[in-house]
């Protein structure tokens, strides 16, 4: 049986013991965009807040594009998040490849090329990726300049999380 159909079975078993208060209308307090990365899945663990106060964006890497852009300002100025988070971590599955060396590979692979290059988001450095991502979010007009913006790194061997210094004084100049 495929994963996909046990999950909708076992789905029958959450509904019957399923907190219908969770059906109002929700309430975040943090905006946290993460990694797809499957590590970084059990955020309420891992950051030690319950789920309702998590709004997850989770893109590779992760990448603020303009559809993060546009979720964080929902986030922010309809669902009521105070804090933004991004969280970035070591052993980024889209530092192993560049998006030419992708694009290029599928190419190959496929027989076919993509409409237009493919944008993957790719990078090195998690630090200084995180840093790029968070001078897009602090850039954005419609993120108020009282939301903090805030990067970290999560280490995949500790499961410890490490704040990068000094970037909001830098992006906030
Ligand atoms: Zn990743």
């Amino acid at each position: 049986m495929s994963l996909i159909d046990r999950a909708l079975k076992a789905n029958k078993r959450y509904a019957k013991k399923y907190d219908t208060k969770l059906g109002a209308r929700p309430a975040p307090k943090v905006a946290v965009v993460t990694c797809m990365d499957p590590r970084l899945s059990d955020l309420p663990d891992i950051l030690g807040l319950p789920e309702a106060d998590l709004d997850v964006i989770r893109t590779g890497g992760p990448a603020v594009t303009e559809d993060v852009l546009g979720e964080l300002v929902v986030s922010t100025r309809v669902l009521g998040s105070a804090e933004i988070m991004l969280l970035n971590h070591t052993g980024c599955g889209f530092t192993t490849f560049t998006d030419a060396e992708l694009n290029a590979k599928l190419t190959a692979l496929t027989g076919d090329a993509s409409p237009a290059p493919m944008r993957f988001f790719s990078y090195k450095d998690p630090e200084e990726n995180t840093r790029e991502q968070m001078k897009k979010v602090r850039s954005h007009p419609w993120i108020a300049k009282e939301v903090p913006v805030r990067g970290f790194i999560f280490d995949v061997d500790s499961g410890l999380i490490r704040e990068l210094q000094g970037v909001q004084d830098e992006v906030a100049a």
